[in-house]
């Protein structure tokens, strides 16, 4: 019986590149089309045409592997990937096999574990195929869209590792604004290669090779199920065979699709179509300079600014403010308005995402300044606006940056503190709500909480809780509750 085994995980993450037109043709990318009208001759593979190479596909993949320390190889050419299948019209995808455009590289997780990049690719999408019960349809409107694959070398030790890298790679592609990474639209997927062996041993195990995974928790899922079939079989003496297997979803386990016999050769050969490409040093510098701090770097940088302090944010609230680069933008320029930040995440993580998420397109509507923001949460600090007000306000200003000290007086938000403004309010409270008030008297002390819920209600909202809770306790007792 094979001794403490462990089990080896490489991952391939194609991630489709955002540019207006397709790798090879001036067809456009957007998915709302409908089927087949994105395409033309050369995306549809008709004798005689010729492709030509998309810029700006080659700028956004050097993007990305800078970005993640790759060798830059200075000349790149493409290969023909020959295979024959129902959504692939040319019989071959136009890839680059022999000299990637980078290679090296790595992902440095929060635990500290360096994950190394192997290669990192350009491609052509295929289309896709919609399965009905009776037939199957083809849309080739993908076909062609041009792709990076990020191929990983096989550092990842467990299916929790997994996760956290592509969860990482994922918002780094998404930082550097080279994908939208949809994984819904298909514009981020992903296959693994999972082998187990003993930990002494040198030599990797037999391989085998997972597909049809939809999200990161389908890939996670999936390694786990598989990791467990093949420790089980190696437990049994057997031996693992080299494959590919499909998961299944809905069972929750992989089966079976093909065997290494049945694998591809798929006969690569220099597309002789296009030339080969040097990459200048102008384009890796300009690529280079639109490279921001990345997520890794700013979740340790966050963690050391504003979790290790006194009323410091927790590592679950830095961990949502990262996770879009434009939220965790918004929060540092609001802190620095405010220099206060732990009341600006409350502000941030509580009522402004809960409004942001009911948007149609989230963050894209949002036009509130973080001055203006930040000067809500201010006012709201200084018992200005009550947390009632200030929401108001938020909801006015969050999608057209009007003023707000215009806003609150439009409104008539302005908290009402002064007592004389508020003794009617308190008088009639007490006077329609004997029980609660005797409750009150009688020790219950969460009864005076529902009497300021009448007041607030009463003043519409504008009344400071503090203020009336005082008065309606001082109010009662030196009264006796009776009016
Ligand atoms: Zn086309």
């Amino acid at each position: 019986m094979p001794e403490e085994l462990e089990t080896i995980i490489g991952l391939e993450v194609h991630v489709q590149l955002a540019t207006k037109s397709k790798a090879f043709c001036s067809c456009p990318t957007n998915f709302e089309s409908l089927p087949n009208t994105n395409i033309c001759p050369i995306c549809c593979g008709y004798p005689g045409v010729l492709p030509v190479f998309n810029r700006k596909a080659l700028e956004l993949g050097l993007r990305v592997c800078l970005a993640l320390g790759c060798k830059i190889n200075g000349r790149i050419y493409f290969e023909r990937k020959n295979y024959f299948y129902p959504d692939l019209p040319k019989n071959y995808q136009i890839s680059q096999y022999k000299v990637p455009l980078g290679e090296g590289g790595c992902i440095t997780l929060s635990t500290g574990r360096k994950i190394g990049i192997e290669r990192a690719h350009l491609e052509e999408d295929a289309g896709k195929l919609i399965h009905k019960e009776d037939c199957s349809l083809v849309d080739f409107n993908r076909t062609g869209i041009p792709l990076l694959e990020i191929v990983s070398k096989p550092d990842i030790n467990s299916a929790d590792e997994a996760f956290r890298y592509l969860k990482l790679l994922k918002l780094t592609l998404q930082y550097l604004g080279v994908s939208s990474c949809d994984m819904e639209k298909g514009y981020l997927r992903c296959d693994a290669n999972i082998s187990l062996k003993e930990k002494r041993a040198k030599e990797l195990g037999t391989k085998v090779e997972l597909k049809n995974m939809n999200s990161f928790h389908g890939v996670k899922d999936a390694l786990e199920s598989e990791s467990r079939r093949q420790r089980i079989s190696l437990e049994k003496g057997e031996r693992i065979l080299q494959e590919t297997r499909l998961w299944d979803e809905t069972k929750k386990q992989t089966f079976i699709m093909r065997t290494k016999e049945e694998a591809h050769d798929y006969r690569y050969f220099p597309e002789p179509d296009l030339v080969d490409f040097v990459i200048e040093e102008p384009m890796i510098e300009e690529q280079r300079s639109f490279i921001s701090e990345l997520p890794a770097v700013k979740e340790a940088r966050f963690k050391k600014e504003y979790m290790l302090r006194e009323n410091g944010l927790t590592e679950k609230e830095i961990d949502i403010l990262i996770s879009h680069k434009w939220l965790a933008d918004f929060f540092e320029l609001s802190v620095k308005e405010l220099g206060d930040s732990k009341n600006i995440a409350n502000w941030i993580l509580g009522p402004f995402l809960e409004l942001t998420n009911s948007l149609d397109k989230g963050f894209e509507q949002v036009k509130i300044t973080p001055a203006n923001f930040s000067k809500i949460v201010k006012y709201f600090l200084e018992g200005r606006l009550n947390n009632l007000g200030a929401k108001k306000v938020l909801v006015n200003v969050l999608t057209n940056n009007e003023d707000i000290d215009k806003v609150i007086e439009k409104e008539k938000l302005t908290q009402v503190s002064k007592e004389e403004g508020l003794m009617p309010f308190v008088e009639q409270t007490i006077s329609e709500n004997p029980k609660p008030v005797s409750d009150y008297l009688g020790g219950k002390q969460s009864a005076i909480m529902f009497l300021v819920g009448c007041v607030m209600r009463k003043s519409r909202g504008k009344a400071n809780p503090k203020v009336v809770k005082e008065m309606l306790e001082k109010r009662i007792k030196v009264k006796g509750g009776k009016i």
